[in-house]
């Protein structure tokens, strides 16, 4: 079995959602995390969590949104953390690829989101684009707001951030870019990092695994990363799925 920490169903780019669905539970994914990104697509993901049983939810407004990040949208978060399925805040953090963005607001949100987390006792996923330095800064300064686990989703960083994460026991999500060719870094973290540390996502429809690279990404990908980790970590594929479902549940209890 199969385990996408990281997706977006809600994505508009999804028309046919039942179709989307079907697939990942005829490859035998047993849990779909959709991380809400906005005010909009924390009640997609509430509505997509009340309608597939294997479908689960993140609460939380992404850093490329985050000017919508106020009191009332705190509330609602806290609100939906309340939903028996949602199993994270997320997805939250740091993005300063695009310009323009305010550094200020989304430091001051990631750290507010991170507040809530640890309020709620729900694990994080965070995002992280052109911005280790200061991520890995926030993260040891708030070190007690990540006591209920964080994941670094589509982790793209060197071996060193990859440990210094771990030392402070975030978990790494692995994507579709492990599988491309020129991710000669990426690969040596899947070989480098303890058994304990890993996880698997899609982030789908972004970032397709190879051979279906620049295609909508599906949530029944994670099969492929799932098979190419297990490759990378001289494993069978049965023994890195029992790894995964471990560590998952392990940092996301609210699974069954
Ligand atoms: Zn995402």
């Amino acid at each position: 079995m199969f385990i996408d920490t990281h997706c977006h169903i809600d994505d508009e780019k999804f028309s046919d959602k039942d179709a989307v669905y079907t697939n990942l539970v005829a490859k035998n994914v047993i849990y779909a995390i959709n991380m809400s990104c906005n005010n909009k697509s924390i009640d997609d993901s509430v509505y997509l969590a009340e309608k597939y049983e294997r479908v689960y939810f993140g609460a939380g407004i992404h850093p490329s949104d985050i000017e919508e990040l106020n009191d009332e949208i705190i509330d609602k978060i806290i609100g939906a953390t309340k939903h028996k399925k949602c199993v994270a805040i997320g997805e939250i953090g740091l993005d300063y690829h695009f310009e323009p963005f305010s550094r200020e607001k989304q430091v001051d949100g990631f750290i507010k989101q991170l507040e809530i987390a640890s309020s709620v006792s729900l694990p994080v996923s965070i995002h992280c684009r052109d911005a280790t330095g200061d991520m890995l800064n926030i993260l040891k300064d708030n070190k007690s707001k990540i006591k209920n686990g964080a994941i670094m989703h589509c982790f793209s960083g060197s071996v060193e951030t990859a440990r210094e994460l771990i030392k402070m026991g975030v978990y790494i999500s692995f994507g579709g870019t492990l599988t491309f060719k020129n991710a000669k870094n990426l690969k040596e973290v899947a070989k480098d990092i303890p058994n304990d540390f890993i996880l698997t996502e899609t982030d789908s429809p972004y970032l397709s695994p190879e051979p279906y690279r620049g295609r909508i990404n599906e949530p029944q990908n994670v099969s492929l990363i799932t098979e190419y980790l297990a490759f990378l970590r001289n494993t069978d594929v049965n023994n890195m799925a029992t790894t995964i479902l471990n560590n998952t549940c392990r940092i996301m209890p609210k699974l069954k």
